[in-house]
């Protein structure tokens, strides 16, 4: 089963990136109103992140879990029709963001990449009440979040 509408996935088929997402601006104004200022889809950047906080090395992606297929998530399903160009996009997509992850800690950027699914309509402390703390933490090269671990 598709979970996107023909609109979107063409728009996602053709590697077209929405910006300014819902999801995005809720984690901006999460962080802006705990004081932490930022840029937004720096070009200069491997992979364009999504928000960059200079003063403290880090940057954050918030991936949409179908288009990065973030791993046991539910809305990582694969398209049952056009199977082989889907997955040759999957996996073209894994590539590109591996190589910008690597870029970017070259460079000396800590990662943070956080899955909408995670994310929902509203954020409160609840969900997210981690991320300043670690932000201004250098204990990690690469975090993301929700990790989903599956049980059998
Ligand atoms: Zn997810």
């Amino acid at each position: 089963m598709d979970i996107v509408d023909s609109l979107t996935r063409s728009r996602m088929m053709a590697g077209i990136r929405s910006k300014n997402t819902l999801p995005e601006r809720l984690v901006r104004s999460f962080l802006h109103a705990r004081g932490f200022r930022y840029r937004i889809h720096d070009k200069k950047l491997p992979g364009k992140p999504d928000i960059v906080l200079p003063k403290h090395c880090v940057v954050i992606f918030i991936h949409g879990c179908f288009w990065h297929q973030h791993p046991a998530c539910k809305n990582a399903v694969k398209p049952k029709t056009n199977s082989q160009k889907w997955i040759q996009k999957f996996s073209d997509n894994e590539e590109r963001d591996q190589r910008n992850l690597l870029a970017l800690k070259a460079l000396g950027w800590r990662v943070i990449v956080l899955w909408e699914c995670g994310l929902g309509r509203k954020i409160s402390d609840d969900q997210l009440g981690w991320l300043p703390d670690a932000i201004r933490s250098s204990a990690f090269d690469y975090l993301e979040w929700p990790v989903i671990v599956v049980t059998s």
